[in-house]
């Protein structure tokens, strides 16, 4: 029998710790926990560290996660990679610090404000921290949900101009919940308005809010109050109370409060149809919209 010898290519190691070497701080001196510590893992491999206590397994794996805390453990000698990355010379805590201060500072609080409690901020600071707090890890998608409800009306737009802007400047996406049209417009390029569990109308925000097509956003659009040109009362009140979810109405979730409800609300669910404006494509659930094309997503 022939054998061919075949050439193995060597698998990179997970983790290489190369004579690694770590000093305890003390006031005077030093002490070596680890002395030159050298092994590898590969992936999918298993490695077992063993050895009475105190013997420098612990810490050595501290060091291997980058975790070792510096202001008391130093190496002194030796490298740790894992995968590309030398974990001994990461500076993750001034990394850390100094994505903090930027982050603090693009939602307009100071940098030193990180040493402070919770308690010493107002609501809107701490509304802004926890934007900055959702922000700092760089998201593509933020899901804010009544991000100001709770916050006096003249902190609000500070908040909303603030989501705005780091939209804009990072590029994330966002889906606002809130039941304010007035906050989701400013903020929004476009709404879906739901009703009973389904979305009864979507477009973009401006279309939506200036020409709504479905009564019941058209009575929410006309609820805001609109102090523009001294009008202080909503122009429209709805009436009545949202249906039981767990007992809808035939037809027409909305029909009960509808006051263009005809025969055939009563008795049909409107399908959730797309149709093209000026300003752009809206979806629209009601019989007073016939579909020029159905769509599924209201099934
Ligand atoms: Fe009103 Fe009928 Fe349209 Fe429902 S389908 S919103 S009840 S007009």
């Amino acid at each position: 029998m022939t054998a061919t010898a075949q050439a193995v290519e060597p698998v990179p190691p997970l983790l290489a710790v190369d004579g690694l070497t770590l000093q305890l701080r003390r006031r005077r001196d030093s002490v070596a926990l680890v002395d030159g510590v050298s092994f590898t893992v590969a992936p999918g491999e298993a490695v077992g560290l063993v050895g009475e206590s105190g013997c420098g397994k612990s810490v050595t794996a501290l060091a291997a996660i980058g975790l070792l805390p510096r202001d008391k453990i130093r190496a002194s000698a030796g490298a740790i990679r894992f995968e590309d990355a030398d974990l001994l010379r990461l500076d993750d805590r001034a990394a850390r610090q100094e994505t903090v201060a930027r982050m603090l500072e693009s939602v307009g609080l100071a940098a030193g404000e990180a040493a402070k409690f919770p308690h010493q901020f107002s609501g809107g600071q701490r509304q802004r921290l926890a934007i900055a707090r959702a922000a700092i890890l760089d998201p593509a998608l933020i899901i804010a949900d009544e991000p100001v409800s709770a916050l006096d009306v003249s902190i609000r737009s500070q908040v909303l101009n603030l989501l705005a802007d780091l939209r804009r400047d990072r590029r994330m996406a966002l889906i606002l919940i809130a039941h304010d049209l007035a906050v989701v417009g400013h903020v929004c390029d476009r709404i879906a308005v739901m009703y009973l569990g389904r979305i009864v109308e979507e477009g973009p925000s401006d279309d939506l809010l200036t020409a709504p097509a479905h009564p019941y956003t058209r009575a929410l659009v006309g609820s805001v109050y609109h102090l523009k040109g001294g009008a202080t009362a909503p122009q429209r009140v709805l009436e009545g109370d949202p249906p039981d979810p767990s007992a809808p109405p035939p037809g027409c979730p909305f029909h009960p409060r509808c006051p263009a409800a005809m025969d055939r609300c009563r008795a049909e669910l409107p399908a959730l149809v797309a149709r093209q404006t000026e300003n752009g494509p809206r979806r629209t659930a009601c019989h007073l919209h016939p579909p020029a094309v159905a769509d599924d997503r209201a099934a």
